[in-house]
């Protein structure tokens, strides 16, 4: 999926001007797409927000969210969205929270391992 960010009119006349015509990407293109999805699913967990878990978290962490700034700092390989991010929550929320208990493990569907991603997050921002 294509999502074009526009802010004028000459851009919307590119984009229409990019999709009049159809022109299949070539073998060399197509890999180097591939390439990259395979290393962003390696690297990222793919949480959909569906929020089943926070109820059952003890520590009422706002697991998706957390999941989400974690997975952008491992994609952009430890910027500063994601500490600044949590500079502005409060200590008791952060990945450092954290009791490791699993109990958000059991009922999330995607069957992702929060509380190791939240142990490496926090171990991440303890280096950066
Ligand atoms: S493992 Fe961590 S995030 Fe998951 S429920 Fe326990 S305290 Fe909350
Ligand atoms: S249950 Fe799993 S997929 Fe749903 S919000 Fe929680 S971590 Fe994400």
């Amino acid at each position: 999926m294509i999502l074009s960010g526009m802010s004028n009119l000459q851009q919307l006349q590119q984009n229409i001007q990019t999709f009049e015509t159809v022109k299949k990407l070539n073998e060399q293109e197509q890999e180097t797409l591939l390439a990259i999805a395979d290393e962003m699913i390696q690297n990222i967990l793919p949480c959909t927000a569906c929020r089943y878990c926070t109820a059952h978290c003890p520590k009422e962490l706002d697991i998706p969210t957390l999941l989400s700034l974690y997975n952008e700092h491992c994609f952009t390989g430890g910027g500063f969205i994601a500490p600044m991010a949590l500079t502005a929550m409060p200590e008791d929320k952060r990945p450092s929270a954290c009791i490791g208990c699993r109990s958000c493990e059991a009922v999330c569907p995607q069957q992702l391992k929060i509380s190791e991603a939240m142990a490496d997050f926090h171990a991440k921002l303890q280096k950066s």
